[in-house]
């Protein structure tokens, strides 16, 4: 079985009907490479840089983090590599964090801290930038809820870039700046954030989280956390249709992209760029080499159109037989 499913490492994803998919990695390390390579991913979608900055108690300076993007570039030979900005706070504290937030899913993490810590925040971009030549690197920002915030990222990246110039460092004039979509304002004014940004990736890990407030940390509401919730469904297909629509690229990098359960019916929705931990990447391809798109769209169709879980359930296990 496994011996099976390796053989698929090099076949090209694409549907029965010919359309063509990219399957990419998400990763934590500059170490956790050499599986994304194994199991024959297309690109990095999701390198959460955050892991650099765990269980120590100094920051990673300029030149670690430098040394750990440029590691991943040369590894991935021209694949695009997604590195998000750090996204700490919450779930991932720094140790020696000052501030503890009352409620840290809703305050000071992610894009806003790193706005809120301009210093630390140009050290990363400095390094993703000059890491930018040795492959195709490209930035993704996290937990985006309004424009002012990448307005304000852009230009962050502007000064970055500005620096390495007056000291004659290269870097890709050209590196592509994403944001994550996930929390449910950014995907309900998706249009003033497409204007501004150059891909999109729906995170929906937190997307479920803050679209039916369950803390995704919280072990006594977890029964509530239903990926397959209406609102959920029709917040992502809204997301990947407006992308689509709009030629901005789009790909999931939460949960959901590498389990075959939803395989069919991102699909079925528009999505072409799947991201997920590298284990599950050819079970997933597996899914996409026998799936057929013609079959899909209709049941996708009458699924967005039903608030009726039970019905959701049905018309799934109807999609996925
Ligand atoms: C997400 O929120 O779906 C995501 C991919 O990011 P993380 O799980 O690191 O918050
Ligand atoms: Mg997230």
């Amino acid at each position: 079985e496994k011996q099976k499913l390796k053989r698929l490492r090099t076949t090209v994803a694409a549907t029965l009907d010919g359309t063509v998919v990219e399957l990419y990695a998400n990763i934590e390390l500059p170490q956790d490479v050499d599986q994304v390579k194994e199991n024959g991913a297309t690109g990095v979608g999701l390198f959460r840089s955050e892991f650099l900055f765990l269980n120590r108690d100094s920051l990673p300076d300029e030149e670690e983090q430098f040394e750990a993007y440029r590691t991943v570039a040369r590894k991935m030979r021209g694949m695009p590599v997604t590195v998000r900005t750090f996204d700490l706070g919450a779930d991932k504290n720094l140790d020696h964090a000052k501030r503890v937030a009352a409620n840290p899913a809703l305050g000071l993490r992610a894009i806003r801290l790193s706005l809120a810590e301009p210093q630390m925040f140009n050290i990363q971009l400095r390094a993703i930038l000059r890491a930018s030549r040795y492959g195709q690197i490209r930035i993704l920002v996290p937990m985006l809820s309004n424009v002012a915030e990448i307005t304000q990222t852009l230009h962050l990246i502007q000064s970055a870039k500005q620096s390495l110039r007056n000291e004659k460092i290269p870097f890709d004039e050209k590196v592509q700046v994403g944001g994550m979509i996930e929390i449910p304002a950014a995907a309900l004014s998706l249009d003033i954030f497409m204007r501004k940004l150059d891909f999109l990736s729906i995170g929906t890990n937190d997307l479920i989280q803050y679209t039916l407030a369950i803390d995704r940390a919280d072990d006594t509401v977890a029964h509530l956390y239903d990926s397959l919730h209406p609102a959920v469904l029709r917040l992502v297909a809204h997301v990947i249709r407006s992308a689509n629509r709009a030629s901005i690229p789009v790909s999931v990098c939460g949960e959901i992209a590498g389990d075959v359960v939803f395989t069919r019916l991102l699909l079925g929705f528009g999505l072409r760029v799947f991201s997920m931990h590298p284990v599950q990447l050819l079970t997933v391809k597996r899914e996409v080499l026998r799936a057929n798109l013609p079959d899909l769209i209709p049941i996708t169709q009458k699924i967005l159109k039903t608030a009726d879980p039970e019905k959701i359930h049905a018309l799934l296990a109807k999609l996925n037989a």
